[in-house]
């Protein structure tokens, strides 16, 4: 349930009428003839949009006009110097070369500046739509213009419209989950959220090192108390589906459930497609139609089913963006998606695609498996090299808690979930400017890296919890749990997810401080195999910095059983309070000094994962 959330009432989730933005303003962010993004993918895109939303039954579609964003809007993101230097390329698109702006990927057109803004201004009022509560999804094709930077123009984009949408959001209190699946790494929308830590951006791209922009290393995972908010899957070249949607499925749904997001923003580029003329993965639709069912799964089950969706790039504006919108678009509809494509559609448009070289249009909306090309080797290293990928991320960004509950079949972010979603915490976002009361009480952090300070104030008397050792699945079924005492944060799901791992083999042992019969700190270990695993030391906001935790720690370690093994513990960036998250060096200090209390001996982590999180840190005992 929603406890967590007292300011907003329950309130049913409207899924069913999607606003599509688009309208007479989308085709004008238009290079000139023979620039690879055209604005001509809005006629078939559009046309193939409305033509399966009919097929399945879906109606009339609400839909939003763009209007150019206003300079202030602009701002929010964009440095004033660089809006002005784009005005005045909108007024003479032939004077020079200045903010990434000229000769090459991002050249300068009469009205770039109205251009620009006005798919700004798509997703930004898309964006208060679903702040507003007045419609739970929105999908704007137009925009995703995700390497725009502060300062300046990028790979085709001139407004960054992600990370305006976000940064509305922002201003209406919301944490935001931003998904970016273009081929392209969505370095913009990174860098400009990157000190945010109640923003989370994770980009499946093709690797840098192959490809523009050169960025998005798994390394790249932020800085100061926004340590773990971004989050990279690079691919190599030729990832073909199965790698892409394994690496994904394998991080974002336990990414989300830690996160905890109020509001989901994706990025849909269909230039990932393996017919792409810019890039070397080779996804199918189907992939593609499965990742976006995915994030709205996702959207549902953990940010009360607020969505936005945006297009990006694709290059393959007749065989392949048509089709990846029209799933994106279904998904967003709460509709099954119709196996074929229309020939009436195909008919419309097979002699414009042929006079660009991108006929013959497909028949059906999903591709072929490994869209009809040869598994060869390479591409099988690939996918391989994908999945480990994204294990090494998993294993820096997923609490060590989750992992195991996933791995072990405890619990599962995001089960038995298909697209027809359950909303979770459906419910109206926060009011507008009212400060955030998940974002109010005292600082701390969740995690094995949380519970002690350097310097425990004195507890209140009379106030000190209850301290249980051994809690078993009856004793645990009596309690309930505070908020955000460990990942996954939400109550119910951290309470579900301890009781089905005591009720498994994997001789869990859980020590808990109650008041009240409410857990407000616990430390949880296994032993799956021999060695016995710390799996999470945590304590609610409400009681940190009193010195629980290590108290906790301690009491958990001696009386465990003796034949349980020697201890092992990993600390990660994974490690904290998503909400008040503190700077990455204090939280790796206090992990220190908590697991040291204990008895253990800490070092560094090496190999790869030391190599990501030069903090990261692992402990044994024993
Ligand atoms: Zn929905
Ligand atoms: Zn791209």
């Amino acid at each position: 349930m929603n406890a967590h959330r007292p300011s907003r009432p329950d309130r049913p989730d409207r899924p069913d009428r999607p606003i599509l933005v688009f309208g007479p303003w989308s085709g004008r962010y238009d290079f000139g003839p023979g620039h690879p993004l055209t604005p001509r993918r809005f006629g078939p895109g559009i046309d193939l949009i409305r033509t399966m939303t009919d097929l399945a039954g879906g109606g009339r579609i609400r839909k939003l006009a763009p209007e150019p964003a206003s300079n202030d809007e602009l701002c929010w993101v964009h440095d004033a110097r660089y809006v002005e230097v784009v005005r005045r390329f909108s007024e003479q698109p032939f004077a020079g070369w200045e903010a990434g702006i000229g000769p090459g990927d991002t050249p300068a057109f009469a009205g770039m500046h109205e251009a620009s803004a006005a798919v700004a201004g798509g997703s930004i009022r898309a964006m208060e739509a679903i702040v507003g509560g007045e419609a739970a999804h929105a999908m704007h094709p137009g925009g995703g213009l995700h390497h725009a930077m502060p300062d300046r123009a990028s790979g085709f984009c001139v407004y960054d419209d992600p990370a305006l949408a976000i940064a509305r959001a922002r201003q209406a209190g919301l944490r935001v989950l931003y998904v970016d699946l273009d081929v392209h790494h969505g370095d913009g929308v990174q860098a400009i959220h990157a000190d945010d830590a109640g923003v989370l951006t994770l980009s499946i791209h093709q690797s840098g090192q192959t490809l523009f922009p050169g960025t998005g290393s798994v390394a790249e995972l932020g800085e100061g108390t926004a340590a773990g908010t971004s989050l990279n899957l690079p691919m190599d070249p030729g990832t073909g589906e199965r790698g892409w949607l394994a690496a994904l499925r394998a991080v974002l749904p336990e990414v989300a459930a830690t996160f905890r997001p109020d509001v989901v923003v994706s990025q849909h580029g269909a230039d990932a497609h393996a017919w792409d003329p810019l890039a070397n993965l080779r996804l199918t639709t189907t992939a593609m139609g499965a990742a976006a069912r995915l994030v709205h799964s996702i959207a549902h089950r953990w940010a009360g089913g607020r969505w936005l969706a945006t297009g990006g790039g694709g290059y393959d504006a007749y065989r392949v963006v048509p089709r990846s919108w029209s799933l994106v678009w279904l998904a967003a509809s709460h509709l099954e998606p119709p196996s074929a494509v229309p020939a009436a559609w195909r008919e419309r448009w097979s002699g414009e695609a042929e006079q660009y070289g991108q006929a013959p249009l497909p028949e059906w909306l999903d591709d072929e498996p490994n869209a009809g090309l040869r598994l060869d080797g390479t591409q099988e290293a690939a996918d391989r090299g994908a999945v480990e990928t994204a294990g090494l991320l998993r294993e820096l960004a997923v609490p060590a808690l989750v992992r195991a509950a996933g791995d072990l079949g405890w619990w599962r972010a995001l089960a038995d979930l298909g697209a027809a979603a359950q909303p979770e915490t459906a419910g109206k976002p926060p009011a507008e400017g009212a400060p955030d009361a998940q974002k109010a009480s005292p600082a701390g952090s969740a995690g094995p890296s949380s519970a002690a300070s350097a310097t425990p104030s004195a507890a209140t008397p009379g106030d000190h919890p209850e301290i249980l050792d051994d809690v078993d699945a009856a004793t645990w079924l009596r309690l309930d749990m505070a908020d955000r005492v460990m990942a996954p944060g939400d109550q119910a799901a951290g309470h579900t997810l301890v009781l089905a791992a005591l009720q498994s083999p994997h001789r869990v042992r859980v020590t808990a401080a109650s008041v009240a019969g409410r857990v407000v700190g616990a430390v949880i270990s296994a032993a799956p195999e021999g060695r016995r695993l710390l799996l999470a030391v945590g304590v609610a906001p409400t009681h940190r910095r009193r010195g629980l935790g290590r108290e906790l720690l301690g009491r958990h370690v001696r009386l465990a059983d003796a034949s349980a093994g020697p201890w092992d513990a990993a600390v990660t960036v994974a490690e904290r309070d998503p909400f008040e998250p503190l700077a990455r060096s204090t939280r790796a200090a206090i992990a220190r000094g908590l697991l040291e209390g204990a008895g253990f001996r800490v070092e560094r982590a090496a190999g790869p994962v030391g190599a990501a999180d030069p903090e990261a840190l692992v402990a044994r005992r024993g």
